[in-house]
Formats: structure tokens, sequence, C-alpha cells
């Protein structure tokens, strides 16, 4: 209540992040919308964030941060990602919050509205939006739900299923999440993890406006791997659980083995069999390496404490603030 009094009083500047990634299309429109919805609120800065797009994202942006100094840009070198791209984007904006929304439409700024409210009378300092998708069933919502039930099945702090990366953050928040130089980012995971107090409101997500989904099923399972082996060790212990539980088998059939050889004719060198768990095993064990080497490999990543992500150009709005 106290801070809820103290934000009303004072003016308060709201910073918008837009990661970009070939989204020349949609830039424009976008930010239509999205100043017709902010301008209601004095102080506001948009950011794209321009992560090595292929098309001419970066001269649409270039363009309308000429034309409204309130606009402004991080150009990366090449193509980060995009939760590395939110990352620079946090690092940057100047707001008491911080709006992180995808460019292509997805996530309708009519709804930043209510963020700003819940935030501002309720005094939450992350507000995040679930995606309302009752109703509709595509592949991508299914695995997408399957994997949001591994997830939690393994961490101790939840993953909101639907959860996106459109939602506001206090400053606090995002003060400390500048502090984090977690490589692999999953920020679905990480907000969740921080504390502070929390809400969800929920939306209808649309469908992109124009040009492709950049989550290819490939990234889209490399986003899952990351999300789960950065908030949990639970696979490491399922390998030794697994290396247990087969080891376990075989002394069971090493023992039924030497009964036949001992009280039985029929010992007969069991050629299927022995090829038969060989093959098993030997897949077992790679992929418990594979497993093992997805921890290393990020450890190995981590220490080589390579920036997470190298600037171009950027501009960064400087309007009163
Ligand atoms: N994006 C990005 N870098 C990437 C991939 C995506 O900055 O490597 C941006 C993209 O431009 C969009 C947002 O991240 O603004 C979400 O991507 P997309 O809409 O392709 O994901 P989807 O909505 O299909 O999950
Ligand atoms: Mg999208």
């Amino acid at each position: 209540m106290k801070k809820a009094m103290m934000v009303t009083t004072k003016s308060c500047f709201i910073s918008v992040v837009v990661p970009c990634f070939n989204e020349e299309k949609n830039i424009l429109g976008l930010t239509r919308l999205l100043i017709h919805e902010i301008q209601k609120y004095r102080d506001y800065e948009i950011l794209f964030v321009e992560d090595g797009s292929r098309d001419q994202s970066i001269k649409t942006v270039k363009s309308l941060a000429f034309e409204n100094r309130r606009i402004g840009y991080v150009q990366f070198s090449r193509n980060f990602g995009h939760q590395v791209a939110l990352k620079a984007g946090l690092d940057h904006a100047r707001g008491d919050c911080v709006i992180t929304m995808d460019a292509d439409m997805q996530h309708d700024p009519k709804y930043i509205h209510e963020l700003i409210r819940v935030w501002r009378e309720e005094g939450v300092d992350v507000v995040y939006t679930v995606r309302d998708d009752s109703g509709k069933r595509t592949l991508k919502t299914f695995f997408s739900s399957v994997f949001y039930r591994i997830i939690n099945g393994v961490t101790s702090k939840p993953v909101y299923a639907g959860a996106a990366d459109f939602r506001l953050l206090d400053r606090r928040v995002v003060d400390e999440l500048r502090k984090i130089s977690e490589h692999h980012l999953f920020l679905r995971g990480l907000i969740p993890w921080m504390g502070f107090r929390q809400k969800a409101i929920p939306i209808i997500v649309g469908e992109r406006a124009a040009g492709e989904s950049k989550y290819s099923a490939a990234k889209m399972v490399r986003l899952a791997l990351s999300g789960i082996t950065s908030f949990s060790i639970a696979p490491l212990r399922l390998a030794l659980l697994l290396g247990g539980f087969f080891a376990f088998l075989s002394f069971l059939y090493g023992g039924y083995a030497l009964w036949v050889w001992l009280f039985t004719e029929q010992a007969v060198p069991g050629w299927t069999s022995i090829i038969a768990s060989i093959l098993f095993l030997s897949g077992i064990q790679m992929m418990l390496t594979g497993i093992v080497g997805e921890y290393v490999g990020k450890t190995f990543e981590q220490v080589k404490q390579r920036p997470g992500y190298i600037i171009k150009e950027k501009n960064i709005p400087q309007g009163d603030r």
C-alpha cells in the first residue's frame, strides 16, 4: 500500500524492450500501436534490441529512433538469441519499470495498461502474462505443456505453464537481474526464482502479424533443455538412478545365469541376449554421458567468462530522465 501511494504520486518512467530478429515487417506497426498505448504515461522510452537480423530491421529501427527521441536501440554484432536480447534490453533500459514484449504483435500492446496498473496500484514487482489458450490445441501448445510438466517435476520453483516473455519488471528486479551473469539464460525460470511479489494476468496471444516464428523445432528443444538443465540437477540424478537400476538387473541376471550353469543342462551360450543387452546398455550409457556433457558444456561456457553478447552499435534515448 505504501508503495502504491509512493508510485502514483511521483511520475513514473516506463521502458519497453522489444527484441527483434528479422522483423522488418512488424516493427513499424508495433511501434505505432505501442506509442498510442504508452503516451498516456508522460515518460517512456522504447528500446529495440536488434539481434543480428538479416533483413532491414535495423534500418527501420534507426529511422524510428531518428524521428522520435524516446526510441533507441541496441544492435548486436550477430544473432545471440531471444533470451540474450532480452537481457541486453534490461541492461540498458532506464525505466522505473521495464516491460518486455515480442516484436511480432503476438503480445498485444493493449495489455500494457493492465500491467502498469497492477504494478502501480497493487505494488507488485513482477507482473507476468500467461497465455490463455484454453480451446486452442496445436502441436506447439502440446509440446509446450509437456515441457512445463517436466520442468515443474524436476525444479523446486514453479515455472508457470504458458508464461510468455511479455512481462513488467520493477526497477528493483531489473537491478538484481543485471547482476546475474548466467550464460544460458532462461528468464521464465530465473524470474520466478528471484522472488519479490509476482502476479500473473491472463492474455490472449494472437497470431504473428508477419514473417515466421524464429523458434524452429531445434531451437525450442535447445531452449527446453537449457531451461531444465539450468534449474535442476535432477537429470544427473536420473543418471545415477538408472545406472543403479541396471547394475541391480545385471546382478540378478548374473545370478540366474550362474544357476543355469550350475544346476541345469541348458547352459547354451546366449548370443542373442548378450547382443541385446550390450546394445541396450550402451544406448543407456550414451544417453547418460550426453546428460553429463550438457552440464559440463555449460560449465565450460560459463568459466570462459565471455560476455553474453557483443554490441555493434547503440543509441540509447538521452531524454529527460
Ligand atoms: N527473437 C530474437 N532473437 C532470436 C529469435 C527471436 O530477438 O534469435 C525475437 C523475435 O524477433 C520476437 C521474439 O524474439 O520478437 C519472439 O520470437 P518468435 O515470435 O519467433 O517466437 P514465438 O512467438 O514463435 O515463440
Ligand atoms: Mg512470436
